[in-house]
Order: structure tokens, then sequence, then C-alpha cells
């Protein structure tokens, strides 16, 4: 079954550091709902908060009906919970760590394996194996069957895919897309922006607070002005060569580019650049004007130009 979650006046410090301020947000059933934003910027306290493991200091959150402090014991059993590390015993076997979680929630595997399914059978053939002796990939989608073993209606899934390899990132998601397909509603975070755009919609948080919540397509249409994609010969000095460059807002490293946001006429900028390039000495320049992707926008919404 479908669950939203409702996220109200949610704040939570640590000693000095106010790691949540004010957030409130709402998330429909079965959603597919991203968070995005720098370490340290309260997303692994608002999904512990969610996931009844610690207690906020003002605010609440509501599953359906349900309430995180006063009603923990039925959102542990309706909420699936992938931390970012340390969920998996990594000396026993995949399958020993499967009937670990479902003795835990007091299920049968055989009764519940339908929905598992589709993740375990990846993995099915290494059930022997410790979980210690497994890829990254794999141990992710051994950490994903555990977290679904209970037939949660609610997955959270703290930065599953950090530190995994591109192909399984990707075979990850189209498992998460088929876990949303069941009905299943789905919390992600991820440091990676393609996998924001993969999302029904996204949340960027930023030190403690919640920036904006948008569809990844329309994140992409408000971007104000205009991308200047950077190539040449000898890119390491490029980055300082270009910073601060007269019309420019913002320089950054994009893949084995660099990435030149500017509010001028792109024409104009293109030529300029390309002229000091070529007396500074550099070679084989390209210059050209590029479509902003979702990287680029959450680079503009978290830095926003002082002009
Ligand atoms: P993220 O998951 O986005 O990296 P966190 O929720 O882990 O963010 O951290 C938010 C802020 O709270 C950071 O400044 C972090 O240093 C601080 N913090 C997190 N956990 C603790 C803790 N147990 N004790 C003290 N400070 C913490
Ligand atoms: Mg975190």
């Amino acid at each position: 079954m479908s669950i939203p979650v409702k996220i109200e006046n949610l704040e939570k410090s640590y000693e000095k550091v106010k790691a949540l301020k004010n957030i409130n947000l709402e998330i429909r059933p079965n959603e597919l709902f991203g968070f995005i934003g720098p370490d340290g910027s309260g997303k692994t306290t608002l999904f512990r908060i969610l996931t009844t493991l610690i207690l906020p200091d003002k605010g609440t959150i509501r599953l359906g009906n349900y309430d995180v402090v006063k009603d923990f014991k039925k959102i542990r059993k309706i909420t699936g919970y992938m931390p970012g590390r340390f969920s998996l015993y990594m000396d026993l076997t995949v399958e020993e760590n499967l009937m670990f979680y479902a003795r835990i929630f007091k299920v049968d595997i055989k009764e519940n394996y339908e929905l598992i399914e589709d993740v375990y059978s990846h993995i099915a053939p290494f059930r022997n194996r410790r979980a210690g002796d497994l890829s990254g990939g794999m141990k992710q989608k051994l950490a994903l069957s555990c977290a679904l073993i209970h037939k949660p209606d609610l997955l959270v899934l703290d930065e599953p895919t950090t530190g995994v390899d591109a192909v399984s990132r990707k075979e990850f998601w189209e498992l998460l897309k088929k876990m949303q397909q069941r009905g299943i509603t789905i919390l992600v975070s991820t440091p990676y922006m393609d996998e924001a755009a993969l999302c029904d919609r996204v949340a960027l948080m930023q030190t403690g607070r919640l920036m904006s919540v948008e569809k990844p397509q329309n994140i992409v249409n408000s971007f104000s002005g205009n991308i200047l994609t950077v190539k040449v010969t000898r890119m390491h000095p490029l980055l300082d060569e270009l910073t601060g460059f007269d019309g420019t807002d913002r320089v950054y490293r994009f893949g084995d580019t660099i990435h030149l946001t500017t509010r001028r006429n792109p024409e104009e900028m293109k030529e300029r650049i390309y002229h000091h390039l070529t007396e500074k000495g550099y070679q084989n320049i390209v210059v050209t004007q590029a479509e902003p992707v979702i990287e680029d926008c959450f680079l503009a919404l978290m830095e926003p130009p002082e002009k």
C-alpha cells in the first residue's frame, strides 16, 4: 500500500550544530522522491528521524496517519531503511543476512519472496557467499532485499549507490523503479546529480534548510542564463584561468570540460573567451553553448551569483 509523508516544522540540533531548520515537506503516496545536497546538509538526520532512530527537537513527521514519535512501533513495521553503511553483517552469508532481517520482522521469507524477487534473484546464485566478499553493487542489492523483506509501504534509502560503479548504479535505479511500480513510496538521498533526474521530485538541501522542491525537468527549465562549455588541449590550468573572467557568474569543472555560466550575450562571450585563451597560448580551443542539465541548475541554486 502506498503511503504519504508529511513533515511539519521539523527541527533538530546536535550540541552546537543546527542540523535541520524548520523543514516542511509533503511527499505523495507512491512518489520516488530524491534528496540532494552537499555533505552535512541534514539528509541523514532527516532520514533517522523518519525511521524513528532519533527524536526531533520540534515539529512532526507523519506517515499516513502514524506519527514517527508516538507510533514508532507501527512506523518500524511499515518502513524499510537502508542506511548508508553497515546494514549488513559481513561475516554472515547472503542468505543468513536475509534470514536475520526476516526474523527481526517476524516474517516468512517464502511468503514475502515475491516482493524481493526482482532484487534478490541477482544475488541468489551467491547465497552461500559471505556478504563481506560481495562486490559493492551486490552488497547494495542484498541490503535492499533486507530492507524489503517485511513488505514495507515506505522505503528510505540513504545514499544507496555511493561508491558503487556506474553499471551497478544504473541497475539499482531500475530496481527502485520496479519497487515504485509495486506501490511503495521511496525516499532516496544521493550525491549523484544524474540520479536526481530519475526521481519524480527532488528536494535540494543545504546547511539544514530545504532550498527547493521541484520536478527535475522544472529545475532545468527555470534555469536562467547561458552555459558555455570550454575545452582546450591543456585543461589543467583552465579553471583558474577563467574564474572571475569578466561577464561570468560561475565557472566549474564539468566532466572533462569547464562550464561557465553567463547572463551576457553568449555569442559575444564565446568570442571574448576564445580571444583571451588564444592570447594566453592555449591550443585547440573549443567554446560552445550548451543546454543546462540538472547539475548546472543545482549549482546555480546552491550558489546564487553575488551580482
Ligand atoms: P548529510 O547526511 O546531508 O551529510 P547529516 O544529517 O549527516 O547530513 O549532518 C548534518 C549536520 O549535523 C552536520 O553538520 C553534521 O556534522 C552534524 N551531525 C550529524 N550527526 C551528528 C551527531 N551524531 N553529533 C553531532 N553532530 C552531528
Ligand atoms: Mg548523510
